[in-house]
C-alpha cells in the first residue's frame, strides 16, 4: 500500500510541474526517501514521535561515533549550538582567544563572541576556501586557546598539519564538518581530527532532519563537560527523538550520495575549467582524501584591489541573477569578516583572500549534484551561457 503513495517532497508542491525546466534544476531538499518514510511511519506507531530520549538518538549516537571512528558522539539542536558547546567544553571562555579564518560560516564568530571569548582572523589558502595553517601558526599568541577550522565549499582545511601545530603549541581544535559529513582527509573522517568535530543537521544539509547538530570527540573530558554543560536542570540543547529517527536511515544512505556527487562535480568541473571570469574549486585529490559537497563554489574575479568596489558587488549580484534566470541555484558565498573592527577581533596580516572570497564567491546548492549526467550536463551549459553574456 506504501508503494503507491507519492513521495513526501512532491506532496505539497500542488503548482510545479514535474517537467518544468527551472524546477528541475532546482529540486526541493530533502529529496523523497522511502527509509525516511518508513522511519516516520514507525516512529507514528510506537509512540517515539512524542518521546524525548530513547532508542532512535542512542542508535544515531552510536551510528556517528562508529562512522567518524571516536568513542563519543553527542546530539544537540543544531551546527551552530553544537559549535559554542565545543568551546565551552573545550574550556575556551572569556579573556581567551580562538583563531579562524577571515571567511567562514557567520555563526562561528558569534559562537567564540558568546563565551567572552575573542575571535582572531587569518587568511585562506590561496586558490581555496579553506583557512591557511602556516598563518594560524603565527597568529598565536598568550591567549590563544583554540583554533576554529571549518570545510567549505568542498575545499578541506589541512588538517594534518593544522592538528601538528596544535598538539606542539597547546591547542585545542573544532572541526567544522558541518558541510562535509562523510569526507575523508589522509585517511580520517573529517570531524575527527579536531579535538571536536562539529555536524550540522539543518535543512539544506546532506543530512537532514530540517535542525539538529552533533559533535563527535575522542576525549572523555569534553564529553563529561557537554553532559553537564547540557544537562543543568534541563536539557536546553537536545535533538528529538523524532529527529533522530528520520536521520538514522539517511547515515547508511551517504556514502553512496556523497559518491555520485563527487562524480557530479568533477564532470561539471572537467566542463567548466575555463569559465571566463571565474575560478573554480581546485578538487583536493591527494591520497586518502575524498571531498563532500553542500555547495560547489568559484570565485569570481576581478581586480584584487577593486573587490570592495560597489562595481563588484553589482557584478556579482547580476551574475547570479543571471544563473537565477537559467533555473540554476547560485547563490553569494559568505561575507567574511574582514571588514570587522579590531574591537570585535584580532586581525592577522591583510586578509587579501578572505576580503576576495567574501566579495567574489558564488556557490551552487548541491541538490543537483544527484540528478545524473543530463541534469549536470544542463548546469554546465547554462553555466557557459551566463559566463559568456557576463564577461
Ligand atoms: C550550516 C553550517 C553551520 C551551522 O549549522 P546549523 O545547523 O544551520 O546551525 C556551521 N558551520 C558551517 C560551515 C555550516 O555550513
Amino acid at each position: 500500500m506504501l508503494q503507491g503513495t507519492p513521495s513526501l517532497a512532491f506532496r505539497d508542491q500542488g503548482e510545479f510541474q514535474i517537467s518544468d525546466f527551472r524546477f528541475q534544476l532546482a529540486p526541493p531538499w530533502p529529496p523523497p526517501i522511502d527509509a525516511v518514510r518508513d522511519a516516520l511511519l514507525a516512529a507514528y506507531a510506537d509512540g517515539s514521535w512524542g518521546k524525548y530520549h530513547g532508542p532512535h538518538c542512542e542508535r544515531l549516537r552510536e551510528m556517528l561515533a562508529q562512522m567518524h571512528g571516536v568513542p563519543h558522539a553527542w546530539l544537540c539542536s543544531s551546527g551552530t549550538i553544537a559549535v559554542e558547546l565545543a568551546l565551552r567544553a573545550l574550556k575556551v571562555g572569556p579573556g581567551d582567544e580562538v583563531v579562524l579564518a577571515g571567511y567562514d560560516f557567520p555563526g562561528n564568530f558569534r559562537a567564540i563572541e558568546a563565551i567572552g571569548a575573542r575571535p582572531v582572523l587569518v587568511d585562506l589558502v590561496a586558490g581555496t576556501w579553506a583557512i591557511d595553517a602556516e598563518q594560524v601558526a603565527m597568529a598565536i599568541g598568550h591567549e590563544t586557546k583554540a583554533i576554529l577550522a571549518s570545510h567549505l565549499h568542498g575545499s578541506l582545511a589541512e588538517m594534518p598539519r593544522l592538528r601538528a601545530i596544535a598538539d606542539e603549541r597547546g591547542l585545542a581544535i573544532v572541526e567544522d564538518a558541518c558541510q562535509v559529513p562523510g569526507a575523508v582527509i589522509a585517511g580520517k573522517p573529517a570531524g575527527a581530527w579536531g579535538d571536536v568535530g562539529v555536524l550540522s543537521f539543518g535543512g539544506s544539509k546532506l543530512l537532514t532532519a530540517g535542525r539538529g547538530g552533533a559533535i563527535v570527540t575522542s576525549r572523555d573530558d569534553v564529553l563529561q563537560r557537554l553532559r553537564i554543560f547540557c544537562e543543568r536542570g534541563n536539557d536546553a540543547f537536545p535533538l528529538s527523538e523524532l529527529q533522530a529517527a528520520v536521520l538514522v536511515p539517511q547515515l547508511p544512505m551517504l556514502a553512496d550520495a556523497n559518491e555520485r556527487r563527487l562524480t557530479a562535480v568533477r564532470r561539471l568541473l572537467a566542463a567548466c575549467s575555463e569559465l571566463p571570469g571565474l575560478v573554480p574549486l581546485k578538487l583536493p585529490e591527494e591520497a586518502g582524501t575524498k571531498a563532500a559537497f553542500y555547495k560547489l563554489p568559484w570565485l569570481l574575479t576581478g581586480n584584487q584591489d577593486d573587490c570592495d568596489s560597489p562595481q563588484f558587488e553589482q557584478r556579482r549580484r547580476r551574475y547570479i541573477a543571471a544563473a537565477q534566470a537559467e533555473g540554476l541555484a547560485l547563490d553569494e558565498g559568505f561575507r567574511g569578516f574582514a571588514k570587522r573592527t579590531g574591537n570585535r577581533c584580532r586581525v592577522v596580516g591583510e586578509l587579501a583572500r578572505a576580503r576576495g572570497a567574501g566579495a567574489g564567491t558564488v556557490v551552487l546548492h548541491h541538490p543537483v549534484l544527484l540528478l545524473g549526467n543530463e541534469m549536470i550536463d544542463r548546469v554546465i551549459a547554462a553555466l557557459h551561457k551566463i559566463a559568456a553574456h557576463s564577461a
